[in-house]
């Protein structure tokens, strides 16, 4: 027989393995009942990932559970924030204990990595569905915000771009690396990268749809423009090898589904901010700066300022 809604909450999600001291009523009652901490603020994120659109019918459950939850917490890290909870709205087409299992497996093993409580939720039925709203705490008015860039703030981003659009391409290929398919299937949020820039960084936003996209999104909401060095970008040697033998930037520049974070820095805060991403395993890589004109121009070694092809950049322009 078929698990009855109660039955299936009780057997899945009452129980996730962990249990913060400020919840004070979790899964099981109408509401979960938390503390936020004094001086803290409470900051809330929410995605959603349908079948057919983010993933494919016959993707694995348990790289799904911790996906979903990953691109959540990487809001939270571009932030500043300090995770704490997690709501999870699941609709299903049916009873799956075997895949239910696995998703709950990698949604629970993400999340006691980084100390989340799964605190409630809504399950119903209908076509797949995962919907995640992460929770998190920061200092009060200490947000990373897309708003604060300034002119002369240099821009870094953490780890390596274009992994995640180089495997999407590859995708069903026999020979795609591990390295490429899990930079794909189980990003890891910058969390503690995104809570130590803290108080140094102008501004901050994860790349979710490709480098030029979300920075510019800081420029927009902070009034300023940007010039990047596309050969300082941080590639992978996958990418590096496309790069070349394409000779197209596309993958760093505009490919999504990375969740690295970039971030603005002052100057004067150089020196320090790189110092601090040594201890940053994914590194922290200077690409541009902040300017006054809008828009963001990327420039190759040479100087030359490659063409802007809609919606990707695809080759340099002849004129310098
Ligand atoms: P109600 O009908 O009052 O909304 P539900 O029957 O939907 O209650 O849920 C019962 C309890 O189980 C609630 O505490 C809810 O937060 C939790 N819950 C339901 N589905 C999930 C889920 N997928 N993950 C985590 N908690 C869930
Ligand atoms: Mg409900």
């Amino acid at each position: 027989m078929p698990l009855s809604e109660f039955e299936l909450i009780q057997r899945f999600f009452a129980n996730s393995g962990m249990h913060r001291a400020d919840v004070k009523l979790g899964v099981g009652d109408d509401c979960a009942v938390l503390n936020v901490p004094t001086g803290k603020e409470l900051v809330v994120s929410i995605d959603t990932l349908v079948e057919g659109v983010h993933f494919l019918n016959d993707s694995d459950p348990k790289l799904l559970g911790h996906k979903s939850l990953a691109v959540n917490l990487s809001d939270l890290a571009a932030m500043g924030a300090e995770p704490a909870w997690a709501t999870l709205a699941l609709t299903l087409p049916s009873v799956d204990e075997k895949w239910l299992a696995a998703f709950c497996q990698g949604f629970s093993c993400l999340a006691a990595t980084h100390n989340v409580q799964l605190i409630g939720g809504d399950t119903t039925r209908g076509p797949l569905n995962i919907s995640i709203q992460a929770h998190g705490f920061v200092d009060a008015g200490a947000a990373l915000r897309r708003d604060g860039a300034q002119l002369g703030d240099l821009i870094y981003v953490t780890g390596t771009l274009g992994d995640a659009g180089l495997a999407l391409q590859g995708a069903g290929h026999a020979n795609l690396s591990a390295f490429l398919q899990s930079r794909l299937d189980s990003p890891m949020p910058r969390l503690a990268e995104g809570q130590a820039l803290v108080g140094l960084a102008h501004a901050a936003i994860d790349i979710s749809d490709g480098l030029i996209s979300d920075l510019g999104h800081i420029c927009d909401a902070s009034g300023v423009g940007a010039t990047l060095h596309v050969e300082d970008l941080p590639c992978s040697q996958d990418v590096r090898t496309y790069i070349k033998a394409n000779d197209d930037w596309s993958l760093p520049l505009s490919a999504g589904d990375d969740y690295e974070l970039c971030i603005t820095v002052p100057p004067e805060r150089q020196r320090e901010v790189e110092q601090l991403a040594m201890g940053f395993e994914c590194g922290l890589t200077k690409i541009g700066c902040i300017e006054s004109d809008s828009g963001i121009r990327c420039l190759a070694a040479n100087g030359r300022q490659l063409k802007q092809l809609s919606p990707g950049y695809e080759h340099f322009s002849s004129e310098g």
